[in-house]
């Protein structure tokens, strides 16, 4: 019987017919059925995702060569538009909100031969670490169902994780996707902002957010990546620069490379001394292989998860300003005597607590008296830590660093702490800032039985090369 484990693979079986797209199609409509409790779909898409096997199989029989994602069974996460197809952010708000359009990677994808097989569960506007703050209750991670997935693309690491799709979108504005994937043992990247498309990914903080991909190894993230990137007249932020071939670029990079660390990250308190421990002795095993491995100061640690939340929320209060309950989404049933009560109303019942939290912080930083203090201040930051990285990367191939400063943590442990939470985001936020592309790969595993990743960032655009690297790194995995 076949048993997925890359898209390579399964096209190969496709070509031999030992399996066939409508035979996936059943078989992870059952497992989705079988692993309910994990919480992980909101929504299954059975009836189109049946269609489309239908016709990839057709093709095949016809004798047509297969598309580059022929029959691959995919999820996406529920900020991502597939047009006829409900999304919500999974937010009150967007109740009953059936996507007008299709999201240029949403196309993309489909164009190439993937299945959507369903949306999957998320933070409420991708704003949380552990999935918890959904209209639709939590994702349960697969390995310990105590333990948080991680956030904000809970569903989309678990869905991969548990073998409920062969790959998933997700969106990583601040580590959706890398720390989520940290938490669950898998793939996690992030590419370049500007390297994909947001036209039809519902915005959180849109000078961060990038549509990322979640995967069991990294030709099929690699494979996806070659896709869904590239220009787009929708979206004037996507980059015109020509998408590297990045499936047939894997072969590994036999070079030394030049890794750099930074030091306050790993000496960093809040660090699980395990994952130090863990990190340093893999860094020696890099040096005995011939690779330099060097602690770099980086004084600016402490400062990014301040500058990251005063951005992001102050793109957030004006992005979300849009849902009123006017034209789409959650209209309240109560008696209004004005307009602006009738806002109110509809604001506070459709939004939970974190996405109010941060509309509040962001409109505050933004407010006359406090611009230029917060808002000013966090955009020079900004430009600080751009510069900075562009120094690192004239003396260094990659920057590795931990995902996050501890294992999934246990539901409730956090959700009452919102500083807490954030603090979480450390080692993740500092790529969003800058721009740079960034991986979570599944290395270590931890004495409490939790996975743990290994970052990997490199400079802006270099995806090829982060591609590379991570093959290489793969290699040194216990
Ligand atoms: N955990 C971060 C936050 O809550 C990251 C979210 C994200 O990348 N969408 O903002």
């Amino acid at each position: 019987m076949f048993s997925y484990e890359s898209i390579a693979q399964y096209h190969t079986a496709l070509n031999n017919n030992s399996t066939s797209c409508k035979s996936e199609v059943e078989f992870y409509l059952k497992q989705i059925q079988l692993k309910q409790h994990l919480n992980a779909f909101i929504d299954v898409f059975a009836d189109t995702a049946r269609e489309q096997a239908q016709k990839l199989d057709d093709a095949i029989a016809a004798g047509q060569p297969l598309l580059p994602l022929h029959g691959v069974i995919t999820g996406i996460k529920d900020v991502l538009c597939y047009k006829g197809h409900p999304v919500s952010a999974a937010s009150q708000i967007l109740e009953n909100f059936t996507a007008p359009y299709s999201a240029t990677v949403i196309q993309k994808l489909i164009d190439a031969g993937a299945i959507v097989i369903g949306r999957l569960n998320c933070d409420e506007f991708a704003m949380g670490s552990s999935n918890e703050n959904s209209v639709y209750g939590p994702t349960l991670n697969d390995l310990d169902n105590s333990r948080v997935p991680g956030g904000s693309s809970g569903g989309s690491a678990v869905a991969v994780q548990a073998g409920l799709c062969m790959v998933s979108l997700g969106s990583d504005t601040g580590g959706s996707v890398r720390q989520p994937a940290d938490f669950c043992g898998i793939f996690g990247l992030k590419p370049s902002y500007g390297r994909v498309s947001r036209y039809g990914l519902i915005a959180y903080a849109s000078s961060f957010d990038q549509v990322g991909i979640f995967a069991k190894n990294i030709a099929d993230t690699a494979l996806v990546l070659e896709i869904i990137a590239g220009a787009d007249e929708f979206d004037s932020t996507a980059s015109v620069k020509p998408v590297p071939a990045y499936s047939t670029a894997l072969q590994t990079n036999t070079a030394f490379q030049k890794f750099a660390y930074f030091k306050d990250a790993v000496e960093h308190p809040s660090l699980d001394p395990e994952i130090k421990t863990g990190l340093l002795a893999y860094f020696d095993r890099l040096r005995k292989e011939g690779h330099t491995v060097t602690g770099v100061d980086f004084p600016y640690l402490d400062y990014i998860v301040p500058t990251y939340y005063i951005l992001t929320t102050a793109e957030a209060s004006s992005n979300l300003s849009r849902f009123d309950g006017v034209r789409y989404g959650h209209r309240s049933k109560r008696e209004i005597s004005d307009l602006a009560e009738f806002y109110a109303h509809n604001r506070s019942e459709g939004f939970g607590r974190e996405v109010k939290r941060r509309i509040m912080l962001g409109s505050f930083v933004l407010s006359a008296g406090y611009y230029d203090a917060y808002f000013t201040k966090a955009q020079q930051v900004r430009r600080q830590l751009f510069d900075q990285t562009q120094l690192i990367f004239k003396d260094f191939d990659a920057i590795l660093s931990p995902t996050a400063p501890g294992t999934a943590f246990r539901f409730g442990e956090k959700s009452n702490d919102p500083i807490e939470m954030y603090l979480g985001d450390i080692y993740t936020v500092f790529a969003n800032l800058v721009g740079i592309p960034a991986i979570s790969l599944p290395i270590f595993w931890h004495s409490n039985g939790m996975p743990y990743g290994l970052q990997v960032m490199t400079n802006r655009f270099e995806e090829v090369s982060l591609l590379q690297v991570s093959t290489l790194l793969m290699q040194f995995k216990n």
